[in-house]
């Protein structure tokens, strides 16, 4: 048999413009790091398509194409043979073989359609097909061509080398990582902000994260969590940095000098505050959070509102629309459900209030936050002293 490859398949319109060849080059690089971890496997760029080729070792299909059909932007893989004879006698033998291999033998409805990028080939796409098609009829017992509808289509194409497949294998679409601007988003360590974040990457926002945190209070293995949970987002963007902020000084700050009923109101506005500082140093032009309309006390209209009063710079809540159980269910889907379960504590919940305000006034908030001399003071520290993680 000749050798397996896998042709992969890109969103070409997304990526007109001066930076196409910045996002093919991005694709190559998150295939390379998704599959290419014992450089047994390689990519090979072609015009319009990118093709994992062997070192050796064949490919295995069935692990390798959710790693790559997972990446944003890409639309889909083909798993499927090269030929380096090209001459058409031997397309004809290796596309009947490889057509029996795939159908296991069975007989089915089909039609050959040849793609020919190498002018020089001599005979055009149009004569390859009706060859190799005929030649597949005559020595395939029980196929029937049919050119509308057929259940099975023996694509051919035409390049350096020649390529055969059968089946497109859809991947989880999204636009490619980068091409719709940059975005910093807080990240909890829970359900909820790692399915924000990653439905924005799809987009092709290029995302960063910040998680803050408390230590003592919260430990080094709450920190780990939301690392791993970056891990993984890093395998559809292709790389991920993480900013991590110590709060603690913010937090008790403000645990001693503003109402208890409203501490969490004040402690995300000074999260927003930070992660702005971060957008301004990343050049980025939004900020994203894994808020959900009435989910929790301070996620009502009123307490989005007074916390969102801060922010210069957008912010996208992807799940405000979302019940819960769509969101688990996409977390599930994308990976991040059993990590962000791990039950380690969450700054939030630390000095969290008996009755939390779920109307607060942001006249009100605004009034006692303008006496709170310290806070910039604070939050400046902590911006200044963050760790940088590259996931
Ligand atoms: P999640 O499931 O994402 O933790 P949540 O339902 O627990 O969200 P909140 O605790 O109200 O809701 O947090 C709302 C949003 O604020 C989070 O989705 C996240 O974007 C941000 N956030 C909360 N805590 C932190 C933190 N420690 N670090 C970074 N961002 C945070
Ligand atoms: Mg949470």
């Amino acid at each position: 048999m000749e050798e397996r490859v896998l042709l992969v398949k890109y969103g070409e319109i997304a990526m007109r413009g001066n930076n196409r060849q910045l996002f093919v080059k991005r694709l190559v690089d998150t295939i390379r790091k998704n599959i290419d971890s014992d450089g047994d496997f390689y990519v090979v760029r072609e015009q319009g398509r990118l093709i994992v080729e062997s070192r050796g070792s064949e490919i295995n299909f069935d692990t390798m194409i959710p790693k790559i059909n997972r990446i944003f932007g890409i639309l889909g893989v083909c798993p499927g043979i090269k030929v380096k004879d090209q001459d058409i006698e031997n397309l004809k033998r290796v596309s009947l073989e490889f057509l029996k291999e795939n159908l296991n033998g069975k007989a089915d409805t089909f039609k050959v359609v040849t793609k020919r990028s190498n002018k020089k080939y001599p005979l055009t796409s149009n004569e390859i097909s009706a060859e190799v098609g005929g030649y597949i009829f005559d020595n395939y017992e029980g196929m029937k061509v049919d050119l509308h509808s057929p259940n099975t289509t023996l694509y051919i194409e035409i390049r350096n080398d020649a390529y055969i497949y059968t089946d497109f294998i859809e991947g989880c679409g999204g636009l490619p990582y980068g091409s719709s601007g940059k975005a910093v988003s807080l990240i909890s360590g829970g359900i909820d902000s790692p399915v924000a974040t990653w439905m924005m990457a799809k987009r092709g926002v290029e995302v960063s994260g910040v998680y803050f945190h408390s230590p003592p209070y919260t430990g080094e293995r709450a920190k780990e969590k939301v690392k791993d949970l970056a891990g993984i987002i890093s395998m559809y963007t292709g790389g991920f940095k993480l900013y991590v902020v110590k709060f603690t000084e913010v937090q008790l700050y403000l645990l001693e000098n503003v109402p208890e009923d409203k501490l969490t109101i004040f402690l995300k506005r000074a999260m927003m505050r930070t992660a702005e500082k971060i957008a301004a140093k990343e050049h980025a032009d939004g900020l994203i959070t894994g808020e959900s309309a009435g989910q929790v006390a301070s996620q009502t209209m009123q307490g989005i509102n007074a916390i969102n009063a801060v922010c210069t710079i957008p912010v996208m809540r992807p799940l405000c629309g979302m019940d819960k159980q769509e969101i688990v269910d996409k977390a599930r889907k994308i990976g991040t459900f059993e990590t962000s379960i791990l039950p380690y504590e969450d700054c939030c919940t630390i000095f969290v209030a008996k009755h939390p305000e779920t109307r607060p006034k942001t006249s009100v908030i605004n009034k006692i936050e303008s006496k709170l001399e310290k806070l910039d003071e604070l939050i400046e520290k902590a911006f200044e002293e963050m760790e940088l993680y590259e996931l």
